[in-house]
């Protein structure tokens, strides 16, 4: 066996979530992001949106890694669609018939947790990967004790969140844009947001930047062009409503 010792500490590392078929937001962060040594995604790469192969051709092409989301699933045919609301179920019909097979092939590759450097990778939650829903420090208590690298990293509610463990103690750690979250800390369940979906209010694309050289975790929000994104969704005949939320980042 040949060991592969990869040296993360000077690593520049973007991570993304819930992208959902929105290429002109993963362009626009990306291009923001700049060089990275690693791109890793959180899942739900698909679904909602009108660009899935789009999407998946600039990860495989940047060689990011990353986790299966729940729309990730449905869309390669799991049951998962069974569980989404009529909107959500409609785009995943339709982007079941849009697909290449060669997107097929990426997405059923996925798996439902990933560990890199002292990162654990996941969509929902450790305990649920699928479908769990982290948005309280009770939540995040159980979640982070089942971690078990230094920290935790998750996506799913597409708004931006990190929690800490100091103990027994669970707290949700605010995730400004400055300065960010220390890596040196407890340890962090951090969610860097949605790139193709926000729902906090911002319209904005969401990411996450983690510096292993600064030890630092640093959210950022980037403007991109939605009104195109969201007459390609129109055209394409997606729900109206998937398309009106953007605008709002809800
Ligand atoms: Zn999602």
């Amino acid at each position: 066996m040949i060991w592969r010792l990869v040296d993360w500490s000077s690593m520049r590392i973007a991570v993304i979530s819930d992208v959902h078929s929105n290429v002109l937001a993963l362009d626009a962060v990306l291009a923001h992001v700049g060089s990275v040594d690693a791109i890793w995604h959180l899942g739900d790469i698909v679904g909602y949106g009108p660009d899935p192969d789009a999407v998946v051709d600039r990860l495989a092409a940047a060689g990011a890694v990353g986790v299966r989301g729940n729309h990730d699933a449905a869309a390669v045919g799991g049951d998962e669609i069974d569980w989404f609301n009529p909107d959500a179920r409609a785009a995943m019909e339709w982007t079941r018939r849009a697909i290449a097979p060669a997107t097929i092939a990426w997405l059923t590759a996925l798996p439902q947790r990933r560990e890199e450097a002292e990162f654990t990778m996941v969509h929902g939650s450790p305990l649920d990967p699928t479908w769990e829903y982290v948005t309280t420090a009770a939540a995040a208590r159980d979640n982070l004790r089942a971690v078990t690298t230094t920290h935790g990293l998750n996506g799913h509610t597409h708004v931006p969140l990190a929690f800490s463990l100091d103990g027994d103690r669970a707290a949700q750690v605010a995730p400004s844009l400055e300065p960010g979250a220390t890596l040196d800390g407890p340890r962090l369940l951090l969610n860097p947001g949605s790139v193709g979906q926000p729902r906090d209010g911002d319209p904005r694309a969401s990411c996450l930047v983690l510096d292993l050289a600064a030890r630092r975790a640093q959210w950022s929000r980037v403007p991109y062009d939605i009104d195109t994104v969201q007459s390609r969704m129109r055209s394409a005949g997606l729900p109206h409503r998937l398309a009106e939320r953007l605008s709002y980042g809800f």
